[in-house]
């Protein structure tokens, strides 16, 4: 890995998303202006750049791959660029989107939401973007923050690889000297099993993580399922707990799994 010859030319491409991910650049302010000394956006609709097709340095990615339109143009979007980044949870793990994966009843629910579901085309799964292409890093989180972003453009600039910032939630939470809302309280906290990225926000202010920045390094999701079980919680509640923004990464998948077959087991006896 080397460094650009001269300053590289980055797109932001928008896929199934909120649009929030896209809000790390633009949150930026002032220091987005001192990053475009280094670099050239080219593509960036958020922000009125309008040119998707230039080939470009560093392709960033947000949003999951639900229509058969974007399958299709991920496919161009990885020939354009060097580096493809998916940004965000759903990009990384389907997002909430991912959440219809979890039903077969994706033709009830069309029809009862949209008032002419006729003009509906949607994947019946909502997919990452490494699904379907190389993806050559990844940014975690619902939402990602600007600092990861500017780390990972920074390294890139540098010729280094972007770190992977992958330990788990509760390291930082103590090196913050936060009170442990799970110990303390008896909150169900995703902390143990989260990879860290967010700052602790969530125990920061009293209430525990709910995983948005996805399954950290060597999770250890049965011991959490027991922990939460004897706090109190039904399987159900145990399985909501690993079936929400990032219920297609591996490891909350088969946790939340897991846990609804025990309790359909407890139900059949
Ligand atoms: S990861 Fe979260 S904030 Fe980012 S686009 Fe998806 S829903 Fe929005
Ligand atoms: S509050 Fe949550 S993240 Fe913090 S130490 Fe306790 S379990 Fe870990």
């Amino acid at each position: 890995m080397k460094p650009f010859d001269e300053n590289p030319r980055i797109a932001v491409h928008k896929f199934s998303s909120c649009d929030g991910c896209q809000l790390a650049f633009l949150n930026l302010g002032g220091d987005l202006l001192t990053l475009t000394q280094r670099v050239k956006l080219t593509h960036f609709l958020e922000a009125g750049l309008d040119d998707p097709d230039t080939p470009v340095d560093i392709a960033f990615v947000e949003g999951s791959l639900s229509t058969p339109d974007e399958v299709k143009r991920i496919h161009q979007v990885r020939d354009n660029c060097r580096y493809l980044i998916s940004i965000g949870a759903c990009a990384t793990a389907g997002g909430l989107q991912a959440l219809r994966n979890l039903d077969d009843k994706h033709d009830e629910w069309r029809d009862a939401i949209y008032a002419r579901p006729e003009f509906i085309d949607t994947l019946t799964h909502a997919r990452p973007i490494a699904s379907e292409v190389r993806v050559d890093y990844e940014l975690w989180g619902c939402p990602i923050n600007s600092r990861q972003l500017v780390a990972t453009i920074n390294s890139l600039l540098f010729g280094v690889p972007p770190f992977d910032d992958s330990e788990k939630l509760c390291l930082e939470c103590k090196r913050q000297q936060k009170v442990c809302v799970m110990v303390t309280e008896d909150k169900p906290c995703l902390g143990p099993v989260t990879r860290t990225g967010c700052g602790a926000i969530c125990p920061s202010f009293g209430r525990d993580c709910y995983g948005c920045y996805g399954p950290a390094e060597n999770t250890n999701t049965a011991s959490l399922s027991r922990r939460f079980a004897g706090m109190g919680l039904v399987p159900e509640a145990i399985a909501r707990r690993f079936l929400l923004i990032n219920s297609a990464s591996e490891a909350f998948n088969r946790a939340g799994l897991a846990a609804r077959t025990a309790g359909e087991d407890e139900d059949g006896k």
